[in-house]
């Protein structure tokens, strides 16, 4: 990145990819003490069923409360964490606050109310996906916490699960199979083998926001409607739920409930907040 100009005078090349190498190498260094000085937080952002307007859960979103920096988003550190491997332990420690959130939210809810429990959905990346601790460390938190594994579903990205083989697979089927939901996160930024879902022990599909940009208003553009409506269509035959990430307009909603998606999670509805956020909602919609 510097480039020699002659005697001992150096120039950068790029002072600003620089500062972010610096800034990069700074924040890398750093994640291990801040995990243990507690400066990440989760906030958590409602899921809303399309068809009657009810909250039915949450996903957990991690941020880092930097001293020097403020509050950094997951991008700027979850890449950095996967490459230390220290997404492990930040991920154990997202899961145990996440499950210990959704049994609360269901604890406050009042005596009687109807409804299912709220639920909780946790972003898996794919070194946790590939690290041999999943399944006995999800368990552990699960029955250590006392949340059903109904109230907890994990999300796994399709690019994570690009080629994956039977042993990849196998502790994403173990959890299914004892009831933790398995949703497929971001589905169409990658190469979306179709056929390949079939093979996945998945029970959610979560559509990128990319498919609904031309949603925002009405009429939508009829093509990305057709490809909505097909995706609905196959996933639904596969007993998949279909969940709308990103929707940020009134507009988006009414389309998006037409074409028979089941949840929506955005703007429109609401930011990743805190978790009384989501307990206000609860509140709310219960009867
Ligand atoms: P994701 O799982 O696809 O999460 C959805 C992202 O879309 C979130 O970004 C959310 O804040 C944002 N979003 C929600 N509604 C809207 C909307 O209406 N419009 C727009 N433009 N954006 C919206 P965020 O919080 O920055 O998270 C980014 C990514 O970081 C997540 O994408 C997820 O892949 C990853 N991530 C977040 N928390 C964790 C975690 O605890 N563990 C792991 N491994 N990854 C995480
Ligand atoms: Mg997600
Ligand atoms: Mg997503
Ligand atoms: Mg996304």
């Amino acid at each position: 990145r510097a480039k020699a100009a002659g005697g001992n005078r150096f120039e950068l090349a790029d002072p600003e990819a620089d500062a972010r190498a610096i800034t990069r190498h700074g924040l890398t260094t750093a994640l291990p003490a801040a995990l243990e000085r507690g400066e990440f937080f989760i906030e958590y952002q409602p899921l809303v069923r399309l068809d009657d307007g009810t909250v039915h859960g949450a996903e957990a979103l991690v941020r880092w409360s930097h001293p020097q920096h403020g509050v950094l988003g997951p991008d700027r550190f979850i890449p950095l964490a996967e490459h230390t491997g220290l997404i492990v332990p930040l991920g154990r420690w997202v899961l145990e606050q996440s499950v210990r959130q959704a049994l609360f939210w269901h604890q406050q809810l009042p005596e009687g109310s109807t409804g299912a429990a709220p639920r909780v959905n946790v972003n898996l990346s794919p070194t946790q996906l590939h690290h041999p601790g999943l399944v006995a460390d999800t368990v552990e938190v699960l029955e250590r916490i006392g949340l059903p594994p109904g109230g907890l579903c994990l999300e796994v990205t399709e690019s994570a699960l690009i080629g994956a083989d039977e042993d990849l697979l196998k502790p994403l089927r173990q959890l299914a199979e004892m009831g933790v939901d398995i949703a497929l996160d971001d589905f169409g930024t990658g190469y979306s083998n179709l056929a390949n879902l079939r093979r996945l022990p998945l029970s959610v599909l979560k559509l990128d926001r990319s498919f609904t940009q031309g949603m925002q208003q009405h009429p939508a553009d009829p093509v990305d409607l057709k490809i909505v409506e097909g995706i609905v269509s196959l996933a639904h035959s596969l007993q998949l739920a279909v969940t709308v990430e990103g929707v940020e307009t009134g507009a988006q909603a009414d389309h998006l409930r037409r074409l028979g998606c089941d949840t929506a999670q955005g703007w429109y509805y609401a930011r990743p907040g805190p978790p009384d956020q989501l307990h206000t909602l609860l509140l709310a919609d219960a009867v």
